[in-house]
């Protein structure tokens, strides 16, 4: 890695500030920390219930915090109105259900957001939405509606569909965990090759394989706390809790 790549992850993307929520008494996020830099690939694991979805959506804040501060190129995450979602728009979410519209086909799909948001026009965005189908492997299903596209390839275009709008980070929720075991694979080589590409990620998985290969950092979460991060040889082959352990053993 060249020297300025090196330090060009010093600056962050998405920064979480002593972020602090609650839903009810059951307090979710305690005193959240985390700083993901440009090109950065962050692996969030750890047990059911632990926070992980809840901390993703406080980033583009489809949850609100009680307390602290998430910064989005070093910018505060506005509470709402414009401002709000031009910054929602530049972090791209993919979740564990592909979320596409059912009765729209792929191509208008991945063109909606760029058309009604970026005020593309239609040649222009479907230029580019073609583009992205073919990278992600489903330009050939483009004229199709979802449900005729398996899990693997509606969410292949799902992510295509947040590429269109040309975000400056990616986050998945468990984008294989709704998966078919032989469709994980064609996933998790799309996102592979985004990583490549220098995408910032944050990436809840519960992909070990793919948490070895691909992430720079991990970071492990129990009880709405980041209990432990670390690289990936730190983490997985000398964990430094016990609770870390614990899970990693469980999932053995
Ligand atoms: P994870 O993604 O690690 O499984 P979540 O962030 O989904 O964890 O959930 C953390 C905790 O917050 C869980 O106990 C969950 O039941 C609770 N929770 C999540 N969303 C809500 C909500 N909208 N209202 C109340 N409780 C919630
Ligand atoms: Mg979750």
């Amino acid at each position: 890695m060249s020297q300025d790549s090196a330090s060009e992850k010093n600056v962050p993307v998405i920064e979480l500030r002593h972020v602090d929520k609650h839903f009810g008494d059951l307090h979710v996020l305690r005193d959240v920390n985390l700083s993901v830099g440009r090109g950065e690939v962050l692996v969030v694991i750890g047990p059911s219930g632990s926070g992980k979805s809840t901390m993703c959506r406080t980033m583009n804040r489809l949850e609100t915090i009680d307390s602290g501060e998430i910064l989005i190129e070093g910018e505060p995450l506005p509470q709402e109105g414009r401002e709000l979602a031009r910054m929602r728009a530049e972090l791209g979410m993919v979740f564990q259900q592909f979320n596409l519209f059912a009765h729209m086909t792929i191509l208008d799909n991945v063109t909606l957001g760029p058309r009604e948001v970026l005020g593309q026009g239609k040649e222009e965005a479907e230029r580019y939405a073609m583009e992205l189908l073919e990278r992600v492997g489903v330009a050939e299903q483009a004229h199709k509606v979802p449900a005729q596209l398996s899990g693997g390839q509606q969410q292949r275009a799902a992510i295509a569909r947040s590429l269109a709008m040309r975000p400056k980070a990616m986050m998945f929720d468990e984008p294989t965990s709704a998966l078919d075991p032989e469709m994980i694979n064609e996933v998790l080589d799309v996102m592979v090759e985004l990583a490549r590409g220098g995408m910032t990620m944050v990436v809840v998985t519960h992909e070990m394989s793919f948490a070895r290969r691909v992430a720079d950092r991990v970071v492990f979460m129990a009880d709405g706390q980041i209990v432990e991060e670390g690289s990936p040889d730190e983490f997985f082959d000398h964990p430094k809790t016990q609770r870390a352990r614990d899970f990693l053993d469980s999932i053995k």
